[in-house]
C-alpha cells in the first residue's frame, strides 16, 4: 500500500489511496467525507477498475499479454482502462459513439490506445456490438463490460471502500454514490454491510434517469446534463442489487450545477457534476441522520467525487445553468 512519500515505479503504484476530505456544508455532528477520486493518473475514479479488472483478467488468464482490452465507452473508462493497459502490455481498443466528447477522445489516444468512432444514431447500443464484433475477429481480445462485470464492484470492495474505512477508523455510518454502472457503490456497500449490516446504503442519480424502477417507482425518464451517472434502462445495469440499497436520491441538474459551483468557491473542489450529485446527496443523508429520521451505526457519512471539472471546462460547466445546458 502506498504513502505516496516513497518513490513510485509506476502510474499503476500511483492509483488509489485517493485523500478523504470533509465536505464542510455538512453538520458538525455528523460529517460529510468525500474520496478525490481526481488524484488518480488518470484523474477519476475509473483508474481503479481498469488497473484492478486488466490485473484479475491477466491473472485468470481470460487475458494475456500482448492481448486486447476493448470497450464500448465514451468516457472515464476508456481512459482508466488505456492507463493500465499501456502499462501492462496489453492493446487497448475503445469503441465510441461520435457525439461523445473529444476531449476523452484524445486522451485514450494519447495514452497508446485506438479509439473507433461508431454512427451517434446508432448509440451505445451499437458501440457495444461493434466491440463484440471486433473481438471476433482479433485473436485473444476481451471486451470487460464494466455493466455486467464482477470485477467493477470488486475493485471497490478491494481498495475504495477499506480506504475510507481505515481513514475514519471503521466509524462509517453511511455510504452514498452516484450510480453509473453502480459498480462503486455496490463494492462499497458490500465492504460496509459486511461490516455492520445497519449501515445506510443510498444511492444518487440525476433528474430524468431511471434507476426508480428497480424500486417499483414509475420513474419518469427524461435528458439530463449530468455525466457518468444515471440509466436509461435499468436492464443494463446488471450489477445494481436493489436489496442493499436503503434510499434512492434524486437530485436536478440545476442543484447539482449550482453544488459544483459552491464545492469550488467555497471548499476549494475543482469536481464535476456527478460530485456535485453525490455531494447534495451526502449532505441531505447526513442531515437525516442528524435529525434522526434515518438510524445509522456512526454518525459519519462517505461519498466519492469521481473525477475533476476541468474535463468538462469546454461544456461550460461554471458558467450560467442556461449555458451548461443549453
Ligand atoms: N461519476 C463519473 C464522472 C463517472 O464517470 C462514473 C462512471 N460512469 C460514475 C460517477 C459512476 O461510477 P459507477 O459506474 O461505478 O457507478
Amino acid at each position: 500500500m502506498t504513502t505516496h512519500r516513497e518513490p513510485l515505479d509506476s502510474v499503476l503504484e500511483a492509483v488509489g489511496e485517493t485523500p478523504l476530505v470533509r465536505v464542510h456544508a455538512s453538520p458538525e455532528s455528523v460529517p460529510v467525507h468525500a474520496k478525490l477520486e481526481s488524484f488518480n493518473p488518470g484523474a477519476s475514479v475509473k483508474d481503479r477498475i481498469g488497473e484492478y479488472m486488466v490485473r484479475a483478467m491477466l491473472e485468470a488468464g481470460t487475458l494475456n499479454p500482448g492481448g486486447t482490452v476493448i470497450e464500448p465507452t465514451a468516457g472515464n473508462t476508456g481512459i482508466g482502462f488505456a492507463v493500465a493497459a499501456g502499462q501492462l502490455d496489453v492493446d487497448a481498443v475503445f469503441v465510441v459513439p461520435e457525439r461523445f466528447s473529444v476531449e476523452k477522445q484524445q486522451l485514450m489516444r494519447a495514452l497508446g490506445a485506438e479509439v473507433i468512432n461508431t454512427p451517434s444514431e446508432d448509440g451505445m447500443a451499437g458501440a457495444i456490438e461493434r466491440a463484440h464484433a471486433l473481438a471476433e475477429e482479433l485473436d485473444d481480445a476481451v471486451v470487460p463490460q464494466q455493466f455486467e462485470n464482477p470485477l467493477n464492484a470488486e475493485a471497490h470492495y478491494e481498495t475504495t471502500a477499506p480506504e475510507a474505512f481505515e481513514a475514519l477508523d471503521g466509524e462509517v455510518g453511511a455510504i452514498v454514490a452516484g450510480c453509473g454502472t453502480g459498480g462503486t457503490l455496490m463494492g462499497m456497500a458490500e465492504y460496509a454491510l459486511e461490516r455492520n449490516p445497519d449501515t445506510h446504503v443510498v444511492a444518487v442519480q440525476p433528474e430524468g434517469s431511471t434507476y426508480g424502477d428497480f424500486f417499483g417507482e414509475d420513474a419518469e425518464e427524461g435528458e439530463y446534463k449530468t455525466e457518468g451517472i444515471g440509466t436509461h434502462d435499468v436492464a443494463t445495469n446488471e450489477l445494481f442489487d436493489p436489496d442493499l440499497v436503503d434510499d434512492l436520491k434524486t437530485i436536478s441538474d440545476e442543484a447539482i450545477h449550482g453544488e459544483m459551483a459552491r464545492l469550488a468557491g467555497e471548499e476549494g473542489h475543482l469536481v464535476a457534476s456527478s460530485s456535485g450529485a453525490n455531494s447534495l446527496a451526502a449532505r441531505e443523508v447526513a442531515r437525516e441522520i442528524e435529525s434522526g429520521e434515518v438510524d445509522a451505526p456512526h454518525d459519519a457519512v462517505v461519498t466519492v467525487f469521481a473525477d475533476s471539472s476541468e474535463r468538462y471546462l469546454s461544456k461550460g460547466v461554471y458558467r450560467s445553468f442556461e449555458e451548461w445546458t443549453g
